[in-house]
Parts: C-alpha cells; structure tokens; sequence
C-alpha cells in the first residue's frame, strides 16, 4: 500500500515560517512524489493520473553517474515507458556527446543535452513542440535544485528519486549542502513523503507558483 502523501495546510506552514526561505523551497523545490528508484514509479498510475509525457534525467537517476553504457535496469524502464505509449524524452545538463549516445543505445529519438537546469527554456520549448499541456508531463530527477524546481517553474509534475550512487561522489560540496539542507528542511516539515503518488495540483490549492 502506498503511504498517503500528507502535507500540511497552508496556515500550518506560515504559522511554522516566518522566512521567506521556507516560502520558497515549499513552492519551488516540493516534488509531487518521492520515491527510491524509477522501478518503483507506477506507470500506470502515472496514466491513470492524465500523465502523457515523461522527461527523465540521465545521470542518478536513469544510470549512475559516471557509468558509460545504459544497465539492464535503464533500458527495462524505457521498454517499459514505451510499450505504455508514453512519450519519453531524456534531459540532462551532460554534454551532447554522453546524452546522444545513451539516446542511441536506449533507442530514444528526444533527448535534450546542455538542458541548463534548472532554467526552464529548453524543456519548455520541447513539451510545447510536442504539444502536451504541462500538467501532462512529469520530471523525473534526483536533484531537487535542478529537477525538481525547474518542473516547478514549468509547473509539470515531479518525482524525486533517490541518487543512485552517493552524490558525495558526484557533486560539489556547496551544492550538496544546499540540496542536503533543503531536504532535511522539506522532510521535517512533512512536505516530502516517500509516496508513488502524485500529490495533484498541490500549488493551485495550497500553495501559489509565479
Ligand atoms: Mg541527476
């Protein structure tokens, strides 16, 4: 059974917050679900829940970081995304070079490389030409300053997952205090729950996205 996804309303989080801060990471940096892998995310439920389009980060969160060639485990997934006629496209900040050619392997017409997450535009330009509404489409990431917030600028759904390997090993010491610090912040105030459901239009009822 899945946990239900609790959160608390919107007095509640004022009531505990007076910073600004606090404000933003709960309407910027909240995923709409949180899991431990992609294996764990139910597509259909995804399709149950109206989701047609899915952007999936590449590194630690399809592959590890540093791998050079897609696992069983990544191209299971993709088969999967696939036969369930999703649209699946892969995002990531790496270079053109390493993202084609997983592209290529894992048989993935749309992948964005050089994405500048968090910065909205490239991922916004593709969902536009592909023509789904934003709240059809889902980012799935392992980083809540890139992935998670730039879903949330665009206003898509989003799924944390847990960094397949240790981001010790991948990531620069001030961004991994930043990341750590906001999720110690978001799970303490019960606003991240490990849940594969997705927490619908949690913004338009709760909380106010620019
Ligand atoms: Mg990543």
């Amino acid at each position: 059974m899945p946990q239900k996804y609790k959160h608390k309303s919107t007095e509640q989080i004022q009531e505990n917050s007076s910073s600004f801060l606090l404000g933003f990471f709960v309407n910027y940096l909240r995923p709409s679900a949180y899991v431990t892998s992609i294996q764990e995310i139910d597509l259909d439920l995804l399709k149950k829940q109206g989701i047609k389009l899915i952007i999936c980060d590449l590194d630690n969160t399809l592959v590890p970081h540093f791998t050079k060639f897609p696992t069983k485990k990544a191209k299971d997934f993709v088969d999967k995304v696939k036969e369930k006629e999703f649209n699946f496209i892969l995002v990531s900040n790496n270079t053109s070079k390493r993202v084609s050619f997983f592209a290529e392997k894992l048989n993935l017409k749309n992948y964005i490389s050089n994405a500048k997450k968090p910065f909205p535009k490239e991922i916004k330009k593709t969902i536009e030409k592909i023509g789904v509404k934003p709240q059809e489409t889902v980012i799935i990431g392992d980083m809540l300053i890139t992935d998670i917030l730039v879903a949330n600028f665009i206003h898509t759904e989003s799924i944390l997952v847990q960094p397949l390997i240790d981001p010790e090993k991948t990531m620069n010491k001030i961004l991994l205090f930043v990341e750590k610090f906001i999720f110690k912040k978001l799970t303490k105030d019960n606003l991240i729950v490990k849940s594969e459901i997705i927490k619908k239009t949690i913004y338009n009822e709760d909380y106010e996205i620019l």
